[in-house]
């Protein structure tokens, strides 16, 4: 189904217009087509109603439930120190179901916190238009920028991505019923010794993925995926 987010709402119509519309002309929206309307965090399905340069008329035939996928996958990501590759990892651990990324400052991460702080905005984006191309209920939530050393095991199964040390395999772990994962990945250059260490005492259960070591991005990607298909 496709997605548009509305301008504004006027009882049980929506008008779309700005850059929105412009993507409804582009992929050749039909009057009379049935819609998916984001609107203040809550999505509808919706027909459309009208369409002219000016705006988009879409009336609502029903909510839809935005509660999303379980088991609810926290993915931590140590920064890579080529910071561009976030890019990947945001719009791609959000098709493949994660809840919500946390980039984490490690000894071996990219280290600058003003120039993280700037790209909120950038992922943002790249969160929400995902969020439009793949069908997930809500966004992927960007949070706030966190020091490996401040992270908590919340719950749920907690988990370190460790290419050495990992004990077990990832698709050895028991995630029947699991309602809350908790992901850390490392940067290019991995964890030090210290930082494993001190995730473990933590509560972060070291795992390992078969059968390569992996670039960060694909490690995140494959591990959130496997997690949301156990
Ligand atoms: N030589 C590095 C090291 O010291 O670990 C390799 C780091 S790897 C390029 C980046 C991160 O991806 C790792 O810290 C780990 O979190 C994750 N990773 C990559 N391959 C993995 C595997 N086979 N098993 C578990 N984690 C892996």
């Amino acid at each position: 189904m496709q997605r548009t987010v509305a301008t504004f709402r006027r009882g049980d119509l929506f008008r779309i217009e700005g850059e929105e519309l412009k993507h409804i002309f582009a992929r050749r929206w039909k009057v009379g087509q049935k819609v998916e309307v984001f609107w203040e965090g809550r999505l509808f399905l919706c027909v459309l109603e009208s369409i002219s340069k000016k705006g988009a008329v879409c009336r609502i035939l029903e909510e839809i439930s935005t509660r999303p996928a379980e088991p609810y996958v926290y993915l931590y990501q140590c920064v890579p120190v080529e910071i561009g590759k976030m890019d990947f990892i945001v719009e791609k651990v959000s098709e493949v179901g994660a809840y919500q990324l946390t980039p984490l400052l490690s000894s071996r991460s990219f280290q600058n916190l003003q120039a993280l702080e700037k790209r909120y905005e950038r992922w943002r984006r790249i969160a929400f238009s995902s969020f439009k191309q793949c069908g997930r209920p809500i966004p992927l939530e960007i949070a706030p920028v966190t020091h490996l050393e401040d992270l908590k095991c919340r719950g749920g199964v907690c988990m370190v991505l460790d290419s050495f040390g990992g004990e077990i395999w990832l698709s050895e772990v028991n995630l029947k019923d699991v309602k809350e994962v908790h992901l850390v990945v490392g940067p290019e250059g991995g964890f030090s010794e210290k930082e494993v260490q001190l995730l473990r005492e933590k509560g972060f259960l070291p795992v390992r993925l078969r059968p390569y070591t992996l670039r960060s991005e694909t490690a995140a990607v494959l591990a959130v995926g496997l997690v949301m298909n156990f």
